[in-house]
């Protein structure tokens, strides 16, 4: 045999080890485990997976696959609502598969149980969550979001600060180094580790244009909402533009069309963003049309309250619901930023009709939602005190040491 046919014979015995290797069962590696030793193993869910394929992938033979699924099947497990990430852990004893666990996060989990036989038995288990009262103040360095997560936060309080404050503090304009804010918060923790940010009950912002509180409170018929230091709501009926992060490049009036090359009024609003980028619905209400209208592209149009219409166009897709005849709730997702119709580039036209014309949505000065009824005015006020009163204890913060105990620590 030539040197080249034994390196050939070489290469493919290499090649098919590796085949039979990548098919036999590998959690232990090439040693066998003694019958009695207890292995456990992890990993998590990929994109694109499903419950069997990831099994598959860790070497879980398929009828066991199908008697953990006929198990978890019985009891209130979601299929579907598994995601990219969720972890799962296999207990083996020999070379046995005894035990296989999913955890949905920290709190929710589902445990197999195999006996000697391979039959199988689940259950769902739910961790107890703690939930402890937090307060943080601080003061606008950069931006307050900034400021914010430098302290240790993550971004969903931030982002639920400035959406309870969004109608009274622009925060993209509004916001100076030095103003300050405090939050009255729950911290949900699992087993001594935070697992979420709860309800978030009080807020203030001071700067130099405003001085505003927010509190949470709680009607006896289940309404809740965020009021001011008056009982009046945080929230309007209508939103002031469906778009978070907003970069208006044609205003409502006279304008020269980029496409027609003509001068024609233009009855909307546009806002610049990424394809695919979310549109909020504005307020309440009833869609009233999904489709394609003309110039609009893909449209779909809101009718709400008091002879109100918003029109959404150029839309990539709709929202997840959002049909003509359902119901339409702020702040939901209405539809995605695209450029469908006369459109350049991706962008949202915004429109809103009042009695069928349209009216310049800049202008429109919504009011508030409902405020804080009457006859339980003076529990708010209670209730408000209360806040207050914690606020003020957080801001004022620790005890600030003396003048000569720092200055004798320096010199030491
Ligand atoms: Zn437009």
């Amino acid at each position: 045999m030539t040197i080249v046919g034994v390196l050939a014979a070489v290469a493919v015995l290499v090649f098919l080890l590796r085949i039979a290797l990548k098919r036999a069962p590998i959690p232990f590696g090439p040693e066998l485990p003694r019958p009695d030793s207890v292995y456990c193993g992890g990993d998590t869910m990929r994109q694109y997976e499903v419950f069997s394929t990831m099994l598959a992938r860790m070497s879980v033979p398929s009828p066991v696959i199908t008697e953990a699924k006929d198990a978890l099947s019985r009891t209130d497990f979601n299929f579907r609502r598994l995601k990219p990430g969720d972890s799962v852990t296999l207990k083996y004893r020999g070379l046995q598969l005894v035990g296989l666990s999913y955890h949905l996060d920290m709190v929710t989990s589902y445990q197999v149980d195999f006996d000697s036989a391979g039959t199988a038995v689940a259950a769902k288990t739910v961790r107890e969550v703690d939930t402890v009262r937090s307060a943080v103040s601080g003061t606008v360095a950069g931006s307050f979001w900034n400021s914010l997560l430098g302290m240790g936060e993550e971004p969903w309080l931030a982002m639920r600060f400035t959406e309870i404050l969004r109608y009274d503090v622009d925060f993209f304009t509004e916001s100076n180094d030095g103003d300050s804010f405090e939050l009255l918060f729950d911290r949900l923790m699992v087993g001594g580790t935070f697992y979420r940010y709860g309800r978030v009950h009080a807020v203030h912002y001071k700067g130099r244009t405003d001085n505003t509180y927010g509190f949470y409170y709680r009607l006896p018929n289940g309404h809740w909402d965020h009021y001011n230091e008056k009982g009046q709501s945080l929230r309007k009926t209508v939103l002031r533009s469906p778009l978070e992060f907003k970069k208006v490049t044609s205003y409502f009036g006279n304008r020269f069309h980029p496409i027609h090359r003509v001068w024609r009024p233009h009855q909307g609003v546009d806002y610049a963003a990424p394809r695919g980028t979310p549109v909020s619905c504005v307020a309440d209400g009833q869609v009233t049309v999904t489709g394609w209208l003309g110039g609009y592209g893909r449209l779909v149009e809101v009718t709400h309250r008091g002879g109100l219409k918003s029109r959404y166009g150029h839309l990539s897709g709709f929202g997840p619901g959002v049909r003509q005849g359902r119901r339409a709730r702020q702040g939901q997702t209405i539809g995605y930023i695209g450029s469908t119709g006369d459109a350049t580039g991706p962008h949202l036209h915004f429109e809103i009709r009042k009695g069928g014309k349209p009216v310049n949505p800049l202008r429109i000065i919504p009011p508030r939602a409902d405020p804080v009824p009457k006859k339980y005015m003076a529990d708010f006020k209670r209730v408000r005190d209360t806040f207050i009163g914690e606020l003020r204890r957080i801001s004022s913060g620790p005890p600030v040491p003396d003048s000569a105990a720092v200055a004798e620590s320096a010199t030491r």
